[in-house]
């Protein structure tokens, strides 16, 4: 069977018709998993056995016509920072690469819930730090599209399942750009929900006032099938939002045309030093499709653009310092001895960390030390408020805000790795959706001349998922970028 590469309604008309059975599909990711992943190295963990119970009991729920919702029997995998009940949890990193979590995520439990089929645990940047999914004591996460590029990262893992045909759809988490990065390097679609949207509870946090979890799929309509079973509000996370939950994937086919929209393209972006020629003319094309049907197109302006970088690594690690002292080799994860206490701290994490993770508790520890707070963190904060309010008033301007999902296409593995700032500057278009908590998807819309996709980015006002989930599922049913498939995934 050709599954690998239907949209989740495909299959879901497969399943419901008895075309196919939950069990077969499962079976048949496994053995694709199987056969392609020891050279893409996706996956942390593949947990097989409860991937087919969960099949088994899907197929009878089909059987019975039971609970059956849209993503019932669907195989999908989770990234390994999910807390996933009794499956192996790493966040990629040495410290936890032996940790069983006693519970289930919120997000864990609503996908087992609706009837989705876990086939196992995605790598990643070791705890989401990076841009490459280098950082995995697992070893790095390779491009579907040309082993030799990066998948980008942290969601590395995640999106490149989903481009090799490995799952239907995986989640990913995004605190700088992690979910749309990695879904521009490997032609998938990717979504970054509003900040408080999804809820947080068992998501191993990184930056808790930026990290978001949402999509990474074939298509927005995937993406949207998937945003309907996750979000919501959660009693187990404060930050997570009541605000009414819309039936997305009901209304992607209201058409664009005649809806006044009007998208801002900011001129910071388009001015950016390395913005790389093929991705300016995909921008420009991507901008004329939406004219050709009837969007309105504005310049406008995003003047703390500069700044979103630095402040972004500011706060990040900053959060980041606090949220990894609790991996101390005595509550969590690995534990290596010592003379005394201090000294079990001290040699667990040393051991226990990769060399990314212990720069930004470094850098974290630093910018909160007394003495350098004001004029760091501090100051990080003052300029997050700037940068919302920047957005804050271009959308009284616009709807929504074009631009390159990042600057260039998928690097080479290994090129940045002595170079943190070149890497941290990847992240320039992605990191302010999360200082402003606003939604952000990342969707396919081309390749460049040596055959690597490219992505665009969209932007909205908070809440507002569904204006970018139609736009991106208006051009995807007149394009087929996201249809197509890396060569070394179909021999
Ligand atoms: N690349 C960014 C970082 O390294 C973003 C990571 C993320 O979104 N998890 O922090």
């Amino acid at each position: 069977m050709d599954s690998n590469y239907k949209s989740i309604s495909d299959l879901h008309t497969l399943l419901v018709e008895k075309k196919i059975s939950s069990v077969e599909l499962t079976r048949y990711f496994l053995d694709r998993i199987k056969k392609y992943d020891a050279s893409i190295n996706s996956f942390i963990t593949i947990s097989e056995e409860e991937a087919l119970r969960l099949a088994q009991k899907a197929d009878e729920r089909l059987a019975k016509n039971n609970h059956v919702t849209a993503l019932t029997g669907i195989p999908i995998a989770l990234k390994d920072l999910i807390i996933t009940k009794g499956i192996r949890t790493t966040c990629a990193s040495r410290i936890l690469s032996s940790f069983i979590p006693p519970y289930n995520a919120t997000v864990t439990e609503q996908l087992i819930t609706s009837g989705a089929v876990i086939l196992g645990k995605l790598n990643m940047d070791e705890f989401a730090m990076g841009s490459s999914s280098e950082n995995s004591f697992f070893g790095p996460v390779k491009n579907p599209w040309n082993v030799e590029r990066s998948p980008g990262g942290s969601s590395g893992g995640s999106a490149a399942a989903v481009s090799a045909g490995l799952v239907s759809a995986a989640l990913g988490s995004d605190t700088g750009g992690s979910i749309r990065l990695p879904s521009a390097f490997c032609g998938v679609t990717g979504l970054k929900p509003t900040y408080g949207r999804v809820s947080r509870f068992g998501l191993v946090a990184f930056a808790s006032s930026l990290d978001q979890l949402g999509p990474i799929g074939r298509s927005a309509y995937d993406c949207a099938i998937i945003l309907e079973a996750i979000a919501g509000f959660d009693s187990h996370d404060s930050t997570s939002s009541d605000t009414p939950l819309p039936p997305y994937s009901q209304y992607l086919n209201d058409s664009i045309n005649g809806s006044n929209i009007t998208i801002g393209i900011p001129k910071e972006y388009t001015h950016q030093k390395g913005l790389h020629n093929e991705i300016a003319t995909a921008l420009e094309n991507t901008k004329n499709f939406f004219m050709k049907r009837g969007v309105k197109i504005k310049t406008i302006s995003l003047p703390y653009t500069d700044y979103a970088v630095s402040t972004y690594y500011i706060l990040a690690t900053a959060e980041a310092s606090t949220n990894l002292a609790r991996y101390d080799g005595i509550r969590y994860g690995l534990r290596e001895e010592g003379k005394d206490l201090l000294d079990v701290y001290l040699n667990s994490r040393t051991r226990g960390f990769g060399d990314e993770v212990k720069r930004r508790i470094m850098l974290g520890t630093y910018v909160l030390s007394s003495g350098y707070y004001d004029a760091y963190y501090g100051k990080a904060c003052k300029v997050r408020r700037l940068i919302t309010e920047d957005f804050r008033r271009v959308f009284a301007e616009c709807d929504v805000i074009l631009s390159p999902t990042s600057p260039t296409p998928a690097f080479k593995i290994g090129e940045h790795s002595h170079d943190p700032l070149a890497m941290y500057l990847t992240d320039i278009y992605t990191i302010s959706a999360n200082l402003a908590g606003i939604p952000a998807i990342s969707f396919p819309v081309g390749f460049t001349k040596n055959n690597l996709p490219m992505g665009m980015q969209l932007m909205a006002k908070k809440f507002n998922e569904t204006q970018l989930l139609q736009l991106v599922h208006c051009y995807q049913k007149e394009t087929d970028w996201h249809t197509r498939i890396p060569e070394t995934c179909t021999k």
